[in-house]
Parts: C-alpha cells; sequence; structure tokens
C-alpha cells in the first residue's frame, strides 16, 4: 500500500453533494475528493426536471413542507424536512453564484410544476438538462481551486481506529495500487444504488458503494427498503433506458395504455400527477392487462414549440431513435430510480461513527420518508452539505445517537454455491425485490444473496468491489423489506397491501464492530 496522503476533508464522490461540499470546505482547510470514474460520472449529470425551491410569488416553505410531508407516507423526519425548506432559496443563490445557469423568464426565474408539488416550484437549467449544467458549473469551478481531485479512485475501506472514521483506503482502477488517505472528517457523497436493479434510469456509477461501505464499518444504515421506482423511462428494444422527466406530466402529457385509453384518472384522483409509486403501479397492472411492456406518454395535443422548447434534451434524444415525441407517443416503462434510505445522518449529516459523515442520495436524512418528492434530491444535496461543513468547524467528534433497536444482517447457513455476475443480481432484484414484492420473494432473494456473497472471491479490481457492495446492499434492501409487513409509500407488498399504524417507524441495520 501506498504511504498515507493527509487532508483536512476527504470528501468520496464527484456529483452535486461531494463537489458542492468541496468548494465549501476549501475555506476551512486543504480538501481531497476521491471519485472512482472520470469527475462527471454521476448520477447528477442526468437529472432533468431541477430543483424544488419555494420562491414563487404565491409559493411559501410551508407548503413546500407539507408536499414533502405528504409524498413520504408517515416516515418524513420535519425537523429536517423544515430545515430543508427553509434553507432552500439560499442554496439556489449559492448555486447561481457558482455559475450554475437557472432558466428564467422574462427576468424572472422559470419555474415548472411536478407531481405532488401544489405549487409551482421547480428550477431548472438548460430546459431539461439541469444536472448537466449543476456538474459543468461545478467540476469546472472545482478544478480551477485549490482542491485536490483523484478521479479513478475507488474508496474500498472506511478505516477506523479507536472508534472514529480517521481514513480510507483506496484503489486506484488505472494503476492497480491501493493508497491511504486520511483526513479530519471523511464526507460520503457517493450517490444511489440503482444499478441493483435489472431497469434503472442510474449510470453504471451506481452500485451502493457508500452504504455497504458505511455498513461495514459499522455506521447505521436507515429506510433501505425504499426504492423510488420512477415511472416513466423509454422503453425501446435495444435503446439504454432514459428518463421521461416527470416535468413532462407536469406539462400535461397523458398515459395510455396499449389500446390507446388514458388509463390514470381511474387509479388516483390526481391522474397522471398522482405520486409515482401510485403511476408506477398503475402502469405495471396496465402492463400485464394488455400484455406488453410498456404504456404511453402522450403529449401529442400540447404546441410543439413549447414542447421542443421545454424539453430539449428528451425531445433530442427521441428523435435520435426515430422518435418524434410532438407527433406520436412515446413508449415508456417503470425503472429504479432513486433510494429514499442510506446512511443515517442527524440534520448535520453526521453518520453514527465520528468524523463520518453522508451527504446526497447516499445518507439517510429522514427528509424523504417512505417516498421523496420530485426534485427534494437535488435540493437535499446542497442543504445538507453546507450543514457538514458548518459542523466540522465547530465540532470534531460528535455523532447522531445510536440506535437502540438496530440490528446486524442476519446470516444464513454457510450454503455453496456459485459467484454470480451483475446481471444475475440485478435480474434477481427486479423480479423479487422490485415495485411488486412478498414474503415469499424476498426471502428467496435475501438467501440468494448471502449464497452469493459468500462464492464470492476477495475483490480486487472495480467490478469485483462493485459487486461485493452490490450484494450487500441489496441484501440490506431484501431483509428491510421482508421485515417491513406492510405497503407504505414506495414500499408495495401484495401480502402486505395496506399501510399499518405500527408500522410507522424505521428499519436500522448496525453491524456489531
Ligand atoms: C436520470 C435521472 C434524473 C434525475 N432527475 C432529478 C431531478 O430532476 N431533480 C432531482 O432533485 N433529482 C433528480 N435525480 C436524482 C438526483 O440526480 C440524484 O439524487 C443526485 O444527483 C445525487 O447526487 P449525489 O452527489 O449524491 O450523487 P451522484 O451524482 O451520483 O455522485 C456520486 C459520486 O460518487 C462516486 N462514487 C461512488 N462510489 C464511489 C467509491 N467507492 N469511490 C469513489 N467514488 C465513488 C461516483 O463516481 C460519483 O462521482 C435524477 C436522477 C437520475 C438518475
Amino acid at each position: 500500500m501506498h504511504v498515507a496522503q493527509r487532508f483536512d476533508f476527504l470528501i468520496v464522490g464527484s456529483g452535486i453533494a461531494g463537489l458542492y461540499c468541496a468548494l465549501l470546505a476549501r475555506q476551512h482547510g486543504t480538501v481531497c475528493v476521491l471519485t472512482k470514474g472520470s469527475i462527471d460520472e454521476c448520477n447528477t449529470k442526468y437529472a432533468q426536471g431541477g430543483i424544488a425551491a419555494a420562491v414563487g410569488a404565491d409559493d411559501d416553505p410551508a407548503l413546500h413542507l407539507r408536499d414533502t410531508i405528504e409524498a413520504g407516507a408517515g416516515l418524513v423526519d420535519e425537523a429536517a424536512a423544515r430545515i430543508l425548506v427553509e434553507a432552500a432559496a439560499d442554496r439556489i443563490q449559492d448555486l447561481v453564484t457558482f455559475g450554475v445557469p437557472f432558466d428564467a423568464v422574462d427576468g424572472e426565474v422559470a419555474l415548472g410544476k411536478e407531481a405532488a408539488h401544489s405549487r409551482n416550484r421547480i428550477l431548472h437549467a438548460g430546459g431539461d438538462s439541469t444536472g448537466a449544467h449543476i456538474e459543468i458549473s461545478l467540476s469546472n469551478l472545482a478544478q480551477m481551486s485549490r482542491i485536490t481531485i483523484k478521479e479513478h479512485v475507488q474508496v474500498e475501506r472506511i478505516v477506523v481506529e479507536r472508534g472514529r472514521a480517521v481514513a480510507l483506503e483506496a484503489l486506484d482502477t488505472r494503476t492497480n495500487v491501493t493508497t491511504r488517505f486520511e483526513g479530519g472528517a471523511i464526507v460520503l457523497a457517493t450517490g444511489g444504488c440503482g444499478q441493483l436493479f435489472r431497469v434503472t434510469t442510474n449510470p453504471v456509477i451506481a452500485t451502493g458503494d457508500g452504504v455497504a461501505l458505511a455498513y461495514r464499518a459499522g455506521a447505521e444504515v436507515q429506510d433501505m427498503e425504499f426504492i423510488q421506482f420512477h415511472p416513466t423511462a423509454l422503453r425501446l428494444p435495444g435503446v439504454p433506458i432514459f428518463l421521461i422527466s416527470e416535468a413532462v406530466r407536469g406539462e400535461g402529457a397523458l398515459l395510455k395504455n396499449e389500446d390507446g385509453e388514458r388509463f390514470m384518472p381511474g387509479y388516483h384522483e390526481k391522474a397522471e400527477l398522482a405520486p409515482r409509486d401510485v403511476v408506477a403501479r398503475a402502469i405495471v397492472s396496465e402492463m400485464a392487462r394488455t400484455r406488453t411492456d410498456h404504456v404511453f406518454l402522450d403529449i401529442t395535443h400540447l404546441d410543439a414549440t413549447r414542447v421542443t422548447a421545454r424539453f430539449p434534451q428528451i425531445y433530442r434524444y427521441c428523435m435520435d431513435h426515430g422518435l418524434d415525441m410532438t407527433r406520436e407517443p412515446i413508449p415508456v416503462s417503470p425503472a429504479a430510480h432513486y433510494i429514499m434510505g442510506g446512511v443515517r445522518t442527524n440534520t448535520w449529516g453526521e453518520t453514527t461513527l465520528p468524523r463520518l459523515y453522508a451527504c446526497g442520495e447516499v445518507a439517510c436524512t429522514g427528509v424523504h420518508g417512505a417516498n421523496r418528492l420530485a426534485s427534494n434530491s437535488l435540493l437535499e444535496t446542497v442543504v445538507f452539505a453546507k450543514r457538514i461543513v458548518q459542523r466540522t468547524a465547530e465540532s470534531a467528534d460528535s455523532a447522531a445517537p445510536l440506535t437502540e433497536d438496530a440490528r446486524e444482517l442476519p446470516p444464513f447457513g454457510n450454503e455453496g454455491g456459485t459467484a454470480p455476475d451483475r446481471a444475475s443480481l440485478q435480474a434477481l432484484m427486479w423480479d423479487k425485490v422490485g415495485i411488486v414484492r412478498d414474503g415469499a420473494g424476498l426471502e428467496e432473494a435475501s438467501r440468494q444473496l448471502w449464497a452469493w456473497r459468500a462464492a464470492l472471491p476477495e475483490p480486487h479490481d472495480r467490478p469485483s468491489h462493485e459487486l461485493a457492495n452490490m450484494l450487500l446492499a441489496g441484501r440490506l434492501m431484501a431483509e428491510a423489506a421482508l421485515m417491513r409487513e406492510e405497503s407504505r409509500g414506495a414500499h408495495y407488498r401484495t401480502d402486505f397491501p395496506e399501510p399499518v399504524d405500527a408500522w410507522r417507524r424505521h428499519i436500522t441495520f448496525r453491524r456489531k464492530v
């Protein structure tokens, strides 16, 4: 292993959470960002719809809070959500200062609408290229700053000494050399885990590394059963999965089944703008009824110029694959999109392990509860990154309190088996831990994931580390989903189809170390 390098801040990940945190932290000490691909490989750059903030004349953070709590189906941490909505306008201003060019109309910021928001409050950039604009602005600035950026360096272990996170071991995936990086504060900003599922909007980096690293180090992990499946990803044979933003439905697009019938009014009073889990399940049931693998999203009744101006990226992508969305309906189906759970933090981004912080999609701050309100995730990254940097300046060794009933993943017997490949894991997760679940399928998935993990050789390169991390993150999801004997938010079980009051609580895992 190479000699240790030391920084005041070690930040893992170069999406919005990692870069924004690095840009703030540089005022307080030396900063190193470690990222396993090139700097712009992340979920952030694919974000389309935008970032939510109650900045409209008819809006108020209290309304944003109400919508967030309602979407979260009884599990939102109200204190954290209040911080989220009240800090939104200031953090948007920071992004503008960092160069993010939000769209404006007649000199006023343009505000879009998305499902389950009671007001138009989604700021966007480049129409539907919000994430790309954010990522480019922040990465340009970071590269011009005195921030050390280590690309193609995959963190494989958090080193814990005397009960504190003190260092990271990270593999340079081009030279195969492992280096120890020591840090005053370690921030996990590793993003989500959509790659655990066969159909996903997430890019290849989203393999749940942060959750696996934190769990192995003894930090708590919470709400892993709550995966948001986006209802509308483009479904064309041989074409990579591509998100069709909810904002398209916000603008008036209608969902129709194979027979050309609009079906959402029969499922929910808010029709196409019902919560994502409701729309995703309605689509699954329409696909089953009509025996197809897609439904249609129809926006042909809207003015073509408005559609192409508001959704230039989606329009171009569809045109590249022979589809003119202004003239014909788009075939779509649900895809794994976002994880509400993750590494448990308090409202300062502190995990239960001193000196380890988590921020962005990898974190579970509690603001999303059992279901995320659209466009709250980009907002969460900046609100809590700011608080992490504030906290490190004030207090070095504090941590989130431990959860009394946190449990360890249960072992199965020493079952033999063969090591899986990524595709088998994704198929298992999609079929058994996907949009519609049941106890038998979840048990089977957990057992299979355990057996696969037992058969896996010691990881030695990026793909094998990712596979090991995906197996662990998958088990945390399957076990939590098995324990939660009810349906709530994004978690739906056919054997327990209703919410149960006694389950209005979190499921938390912590490994004994
Ligand atoms: C298609 C799509 C559209 C979306 N649209 C919206 C939207 O309109 N509004 C909204 O609010 N949200 C949206 N989301 C969700 C939002 O984009 C993400 O939640 C957010 O960008 C996450 O940011 P992050 O910085 O936490 O993670 P990411 O942007 O995913 O960054 C994670 C970083 O960690 C690195 N990393 C991971 N593991 C390791 C490791 N072991 N070692 C080193 N580096 C590692 C990765 O390489 C990457 O650089 C969308 C997501 C997708 C996929």
